[in-house]
């Protein structure tokens, strides 16, 4: 993997078995991690059917991590062709990278991708494959975004010494490419709604201990306040006052790209598609009632990273917006279709469990996140996040959950923080397919390793 992306190899594996689907052709709408790593299963599992590839942006599947970690340093895309070895042109039987799907059309016998020229693509299966997509909140149409190579590309010319950029939300994005610009000598502020960074995504008790990192990267944070328009010559907050800027980065958040998938299948509140372990299509929980039933020929429809919700043996029902997933899902899903929906098809090797991983490097500071945390968890730190006299690398925090009350406590998700010789193991820990109850006298112990306190 890219420098950025401290995940496994994963050059492409041999012909795993010929597998004789009664599944003879497929469509994989997205051509990104997940669409990409559909197609190499795919092929890995011995499908000799008919693949089509349908894309967006018009160029291969890269890598997105480094557009904003390497924002600067990198400025050509990391092509998945050369980080994981995925060819796409030579995996599938016909490529339509710049035809984005438009409607989805299934039905008993089979299911059609329109796109928007107007060509049909027919097949037995369709692979949901297309990802997010930023947040531009109304007005805000001179403010940039940073999800694409193209994005990112447009940034990076606003990034230079002095330059003034404002960053809407600190989030991972958000704090990835202050950390970058203010490093480049421009003059960076922070604008966040909430009372600390991350504090959505981590809590309030690990986001207070990030916002000092803002500060000594130079990087002004303004919290609590929220930005209500954009223009090209700044951006303006609820409070009335203007903050002056050649560019205003909008980094609010991700949806999934499902646009094109109303009225045919039933979305959940956030607009995902709901599937099962597998990436098999059910009806969520949260459907809206007015939203669509599950179409003759679901069986035929899967979905995997960004756009779909996937349940999880351990945590549940799991948002896309995990680099892992998109990287690891698409085996199991692949597995699943080729058997026809059953998890026990032809292909017998057990594929691992792995928990929802984030990996961050903002701020001078690498974050690595396993499972979910949710703001109401009870944090418990494991090291000092000050530094601390202990001598100990970094820290961790301890996300538990709160319907559990001993010393035992089960533990919902993990951040590592700067402590790159713990984040092997409480990766171990964190991808067993049974949850994980810490003893927290062991655990807060830094004498002892963190796998001791495994009960
Ligand atoms: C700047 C940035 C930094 C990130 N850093 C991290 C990180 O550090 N750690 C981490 O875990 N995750 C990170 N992520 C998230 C991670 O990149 C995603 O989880 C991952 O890319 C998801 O892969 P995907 O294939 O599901 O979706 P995407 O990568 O979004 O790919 C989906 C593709 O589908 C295409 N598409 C959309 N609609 C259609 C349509 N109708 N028809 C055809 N094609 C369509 C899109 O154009 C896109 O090419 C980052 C994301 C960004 C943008």
């Amino acid at each position: 993997m890219p420098s950025s992306s401290p995940g496994p190899a994963s050059a492409p594996s041999p012909v795993r078995s010929v597998v004789r689907s009664v599944v003879r052709s497929v469509v994989v709408v997205g051509a990104g991690l997940a669409g990409a790593q559909t197609l190499a299963a795919l092929r890995r599992d011995g499908f000799d059917g008919h693949v089509t590839l349908v894309g967006g942006e018009g160029v291969a599947p890269y890598d997105r991590p480094p557009l904003s970690k390497e924002l600067l340093s990198r400025s050509e895309p990391a092509w998945l062709s050369s980080e994981l070895g995925v060819r796409v042109e030579e995996l599938a039987d016909v490529t339509l990278l710049d035809d984005p799907a438009a409607r989805l059309e299934p039905s008993a016998g089979s299911v059609g991708v329109v796109l928007g020229s107007g060509r049909t693509v027919t097949a037995d299966a369709v692979v949901l494959a297309t990802g997010s997509t930023p947040v531009r909140p109304p007005g805000w149409g001179a403010a940039t975004v940073l999800h694409t190579a193209r994005d990112a590309a447009a940034l990076r010319a606003h990034v230079s010494a002095g330059r003034r950029l404002v960053i809407v939300g600190a989030g991972w994005i958000g704090a990835e490419v202050a950390g970058v610009a203010a490093g480049a000598g421009c003059d960076v502020t922070v604008v966040e709604t909430a009372g600390t960074p991350l504090s959505r995504q981590l809590g309030e008790v690990v986001g207070a201990h990030l916002a000092r990192w803002y500060a000594e990267a130079g990087v002004r944070l303004v919290t609590g306040s929220q930005v209500t328009s954009v223009d090209d010559g700044g951006a303006r907050l609820a409070d009335g006052r203007q903050l002056p800027a050649d560019v205003v980065l909008a980094a609010v958040g991700a949806r999934p790209a499902t646009a094109w998938l109303a009225g045919a299948l039933p979305l959940d509140a956030r607009g995902a598609v709901t599937v099962d372990r597998t990436g098999r299509l059910v009806v969520p929980a949260d459907a809206a009632p007015s939203g669509a039933p599950l179409p003759p020929g679901a069986d035929r429809i899967w979905a995997v990273g960004d756009c779909a919700t996937r349940e999880h043996p351990v945590f549940g029902l799991v948002p896309g917006g995990h680099w892992s997933a998109a990287l690891h899902d698409p085996e199991v899903t692949v597995r699943a279709l080729l058997a026809g929906g059953h998890e026990d098809g032809p292909a017998t090797e057990p594929v691992a469990a792995h928990a929802p991983y984030v990996f961050s490097r903002q701020l001078g500071h690498d974050l690595t996140l396993f499972g979910t945390p949710s703001p109401t968890d009870d944090v418990v730190l494991r090291g000092d996040p000050r530094g601390g006299a202990s001598g100990h690398e970094g820290w961790t925090a301890l996300y538990l959950d709160p319907t559990t009350r001993s010393t035992v406590r089960r533990a919902r998700a993990i951040l590592v923080v700067d402590a790159p010789r713990e984040v092997g193991a409480v990766r171990r820990l964190m991808n067993r397919d049974v949850p994980v109850d810490l003893d927290l006298t062991v655990a807060t112990d830094l004498a002892r390793r963190l796998r001791d306190a495994v009960v």
